[in-house]
């Protein structure tokens, strides 16, 4: 499957959030997702409505939603990959040095891994088709 990117300005389908909240959908993917859910407090909303793992799409959201932009730090969107391991080698080495010295990203990126940690085990929902 080709990674797809989601645009700016072109909100998620109803479809990518639901296989968002059920961790459905591959970490490409799901990166892509997140990086819309932090600048679009509309999907936002429909994620923590999402009937997929309620509990799981209000967490997401509430996280993401607590992350701010913070002078001296990485982007909101860079802690985001940083904690999905989705940065450049280089990149990684640099904000990881980042986060070990600064508690407010370190307790923004052990949140974010939190929720990929829950993540782990689930099996696939009936009624959607792996791909
Ligand atoms: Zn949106
Ligand atoms: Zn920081």
């Amino acid at each position: 499957m080709a990674e797809r990117v989601v645009e700016v300005g072109v909100h998620l389908s109803s479809e990518e959030i639901d296989r968002f909240a059920a961790r459905q959908l591959p970490p490409s993917e799901a990166a892509a997702v997140r990086r819309h859910l932090l600048g679009c407090p509309a999907c936002r909303e429909r994620l923590r409505a999402s009937p997929f793992y309620p509990e799981q799409g209000r967490r997401e959201a509430e996280i993401l939603a607590r992350l701010k932009e913070r002078s001296g730090c990485p982007e909101p969107a860079v802690r985001v990959a940083f904690a999905a391991d989705a940065l450049p080698p280089e990149q990684h080495t640099t904000v990881a040095g980042h986060v070990r010295r600064c508690r407010a990203c370190s307790a923004d990126v052990g949140d974010l891994r939190s929720l990929q940690a829950s993540a782990r085990g689930r099996g696939c929902l009936p009624g959607f088709r792996r791909r």
